[in-house]
């Protein structure tokens, strides 16, 4: 199966249509990392999870579909900023532009994502914002769990998710706490060894990728989709 796809797409901001390169939604995925990063298939995808119009910049995961207030916010000083910003990776910038505009209209876990994306990017640079990224990411998910909004596939993985967000910024404080909550969370002998592995890796201070050694269906059908 194809990994990547090319499809004209519409902007729904300014509505020139584009070619982009898009990610097949129904690659399988086999194992990911603890923050829920499919590392290989990103090898090749992360490039391909925002699309930004040529035209107005419209940043965002498919240029097809946009909240009304999206119109006014591509226009912001505040957005331009973000994507005229030469310190961070270009790919970053445009993670970081999506992400601002889910959060100026309150979609945060979508916001949190983009910007564990802008973080995936600049680990994968050895690049020093990616910490910024990673700080941004989890202040997002964090407020999303506020509002009720799903981060992951329910609660045993939004802890894991965030827990090792704070890991890798070398937050253990955070991340242990985040590592036992999952613990009493997990509902079967997988979650129990994911949860573990997030507990040992804190302990042990380590800032490295960790792959989940388990994971259920659920969570890779949930993450498959995300
Ligand atoms: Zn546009």
């Amino acid at each position: 199966m194809q990994a990547l796809l090319r499809d004209a797409r519409q902007c729904a901001v300014c509505t020139n249509t584009t070619t982009y390169t898009c990610v097949n939604p129904r690659m399988q995925v086999d194992s990911y990392d603890l923050d829920g990063r499919p590392y290989e298939l990103s090898i090749i995808a992360l490039p391909y999870w925002v699309q930004q119009c040529g035209t107005c910049r419209h940043c965002t995961a498919d240029v097809r579909l946009v909240h009304p207030d999206a119109r006014t916010i591509v226009k912001t000083t505040a957005y331009l900023a973000i994507l005229n910003d030469t310190g961070y990776p270009f790919l970053a910038r445009e993670y970081l532009a999506a992400a601002h505009l889910c959060r100026m209209i309150e979609h945060y876990a979508d916001a949190g994502l983009h910007a564990l994306r802008a973080a995936w990017k600049c680990e994968d640079m050895v690049h020093p914002m990616a910490g910024f990224c990673r700080t941004q990411a989890i202040q997002s998910f964090e407020r999303a769990l506020q509002q009720n909004q799903p981060v992951g596939s329910g609660t045993f993985d939004s802890a894991i998710i965030i827990g090792d967000i704070c890991r890798r910024n070398g937050d253990s404080a955070s991340a242990l706490r985040y590592a036992q909550q999952a613990g009493l969370l997990a509902t079967d002998d997988a979650q129990r060894e994911i949860a573990s592995q997030l507990l040992q890796a804190t302990d042990a201070g380590i800032r490295t990728r960790i792959a989940r050694s388990a994971a259920t269906n659920e969570q890779r059908r949930s993450l498959r989709e995300s």
